[in-house]
C-alpha cells in the first residue's frame, strides 16, 4: 500500500494542519481542508475527517495521528448488491435534467457523498428534486455545492440542435454522463468511491454501446438503478444541482429572450415559441427544435 488513510474529528484536524504549517500547499483539492508537502510523503486533509498520506514514509507520519482506517472496498459492476446495501455505500450518484423540456438545456451532474456525510445531507432535507419546489431547489443546490465535490455538464441549446441530426438524445445523455464521472473521479482522485450510481435511461447495455469509440469510459464499480434518486443521496444532490444549474441557465435564457421561458413543454410553452418566432427570434439558441412544440408554434403564430 503506498498510501495511509486515518480519520480524524475537526478539532484534531486543525491541530495537524498548525503541525504542518510550514509544509502547507496553497492548492487545496475539492473537498479539502488542507493539502502538505512534507519531505517524507504527501499529506491531504478532507472535510468528511480524512487525512491521506501518501508516498515515502506514509505510515510512520500517519501513526503520529491515529490509526489507519480500513482501505475503501469497491463494489464491482457484476456484484449482484441490494439496493439498501448501495445506499449506504460511499458514491457517486449522476443524474440529469431538461430532457424533457423544450426551452432550455439538458444538464447532468455527478456528484460524490462520503457516508460520513449521509446523515447530514439528510437531516439538510436532500431528497429527489422532482419532490421539492424551485425555490427549495436553489436553497438546498448553494449548500450542496459547499459540501460536496461535482461536476456540471451542461449541453446548451445550439450544440444540441447542431448534433441532434445525427445523434439521439439517449446518446447525448451517455456523453454526459460518462463526461460528468470522468471529471468527478478526478476531482476526489485519489479517494475512490464504493461504487457509482446513473440513474438509469437506458439499459446498461445501451448505455455503453452509445460510448463506443471514447477514449476514457467509466465503467469500473458503475451500477445502474431506475429511479436511483431516491436510492442514493448522491444521486438525489445531482438531481438537485442539476436542477439548479438548468433554472440558472433558464434564468439568463429567459432575459436574453425578453420574455420567461416557461419549462415542460405544454400548452404554454408552444405560445411563448410563437411569440418569439412573431418577433423574429431565432429559436435555435434557446430551445429543443425537434420537440413536437415547434411545428404546434408555427401554426399558432400569426
Ligand atoms: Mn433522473
Amino acid at each position: 500500500m503506498s498510501n495511509t488513510v486515518i480519520q480524524v474529528d475537526l478539532t484534531t484536524m486543525q491541530q495537524i494542519k498548525t503541525a504542518y504549517t510550514p509544509f502547507l500547499k496553497e492548492k487545496v483539492p475539492q473537498g479539502g481542508v488542507f493539502s502538505a508537502k512534507l519531505p517524507t510523503c504527501s499529506i491531504t486533509a478532507y472535510k468528511s475527517g480524512k487525512i491521506l498520506f501518501q508516498g515515502g514514509n506514509h505510515e510512520t507520519e500517519a501513526a503520529k495521528w491515529g490509526s489507519p482506517v480500513a482501505a475503501t472496498k469497491t463494489v464491482r459492476s457484476s456484484e449482484p448488491v441490494s439496493n439498501s446495501f448501495l445506499s449506504t455505500l460511499s458514491a457517486i450518484g449522476s443524474d440529469e435534467v431538461g430532457t424533457g423540456d423544450y426551452f432550455g438545456p439538458i444538464t447532468v451532474v455527478a456528484s460524490f457523498v462520503d457516508k460520513s456525510l449521509i446523515s447530514e445531507l439528510q437531516q439538510l432535507g436532500i431528497k429527489d428534486s422532482k419532490q421539492l419546489t424551485d425555490e427549495k431547489i436553489i436553497l438546498l443546490a448553494k449548500k450542496l455545492i459547499k459540501i460536496i465535490p461535482y461536476s456540471v455538464q451542461i449541453l446548451r441549446n445550439e450544440k444540441y440542435n447542431d448534433i441532434q441530426a445525427t445523434m439521439s438524445q439517449g446518446k447525448m445523455k451517455a456523453l454526459l454522463h460518462n463526461k460528468a464521472l470522468i471529471q468527478l473521479l478526478e476531482k476526489i482522485s485519489p479517494i475512490k468511491p464504493e461504487a457509482i450510481i446513473i440513474d438509469q435511461f437506458a439499459v446498461e447495455k445501451t448505455y455503453y454501446n452509445y460510448l463506443r469509440g471514447q477514449s476514457t469510459i467509466v465503467k469500473e464499480n458503475v451500477h445502474f438503478a431506475t429511479k436511483a434518486e431516491s436510492l442514493h443521496l448522491a444521486v438525489a444532490s445531482s438531481s438537485i444541482i442539476a436542477r439548479y444549474a438548468f433554472l440558472k441557465e433558464m434564468d439568463t435564457l429567459s432575459e436574453k429572450a425578453g420574455v420567461t421561458l416557461p419549462k415542460g413543454a405544454a400548452t404554454q410553452v408552444d405560445r411563448v415559441a410563437a411569440q418569439l418566432m412573431e418577433k423574429g427570434v431565432d429559436l435555435h439558441g434557446f430551445a429543443k427544435l425537434h420537440f413536437a412544440n415547434t411545428e404546434k408554434a408555427k401554426k399558432m403564430k400569426k
